[in-house]
């Protein structure tokens, strides 16, 4: 097998109150699973796509063969966002943004309290399954949604954060309120690690 499912670096349990228990396993066991296993069957058709890390393949889609492109799109830009959503989200997590991303985020956004705001309203409007996300073009930060699973890396940006909006990530506990699971989100957000992707960001 090319590619493995990671492990999630904390249990299952320790996002509670804010997901739940039951979400984070079918999250992590299925839905992350899913992806992992269908990545691998697409790349069991062309050899040469399974030494590539998934960032890769889902960087360069049109180097991708056309029989496997959309597979690959949607499995591996599956794998790479849900791998990046089990390491920004930590138990005790939250508060006032840490170090160099909470600096960036008061000089782009005002406040902390502004780029939420602005972040949760503009990713609540994505229809249907999608992702939102904080990439740092031009030398600013900017707020963008996708849909599905794609991942800016496709578009040329590497994404800081990345919040999923798939029901999937929220119905059990908060059924059709998206809003209130975007609200409680940040409470698990781990802004080390975020201040690590925003260092990377800067380098591209
Ligand atoms: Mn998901």
């Amino acid at each position: 097998m090319a590619y493995e499912l990671p492990p999630l670096p904390y249990d299952y349990a320790a996002l509670e109150p804010h997901i739940d228990e039951a979400t984070m396993k079918l999250h992590h066991d299925k839905h992350h699973q899913t992806y992992v296993t269908n990545l691998n069957g697409a790349v069991e058709k062309h050899a040469e796509l399974g030494a590539k890390s998934p960032e890769e393949l889902i960087k360069d889609l049109a180097s991708i063969p056309e029989d496997v492109r959309k597979v690959v799109q949607n499995n591996g830009g599956g794998h790479v966002n849900h791998t990046m959503f089990w390491q920004i989200m930590k138990p005790h997590g939250g508060g006032e943004p840490s170090g160099n991303i909470g600096d960036q985020i008061k000089t782009d956004f005002g406040s902390f309290e502004e780029f939420k705001k602005l972040f949760n309203e503009t990713t609540a409007k994505q229809f249907g399954a999608g992702w939102g996300w904080l990439i740092f073009e031009g030398g600013k930060l900017k707020i963008v949604t996708t849909a599905n699973q794609d991942n800016p890396l496709s578009q040329g940006h590497y994404p800081i954060l990345g919040n999923d909006v798939w029901e999937h990530a929220y119905y059990l506990k908060y059924q059709n309120k998206r809003p209130d699971y975007l609200a409680a989100w940040w409470n698990v957000v781990n802004w080390d690690e975020v201040n690590k992707r925003f260092e990377t960001a800067k380098k591209k």
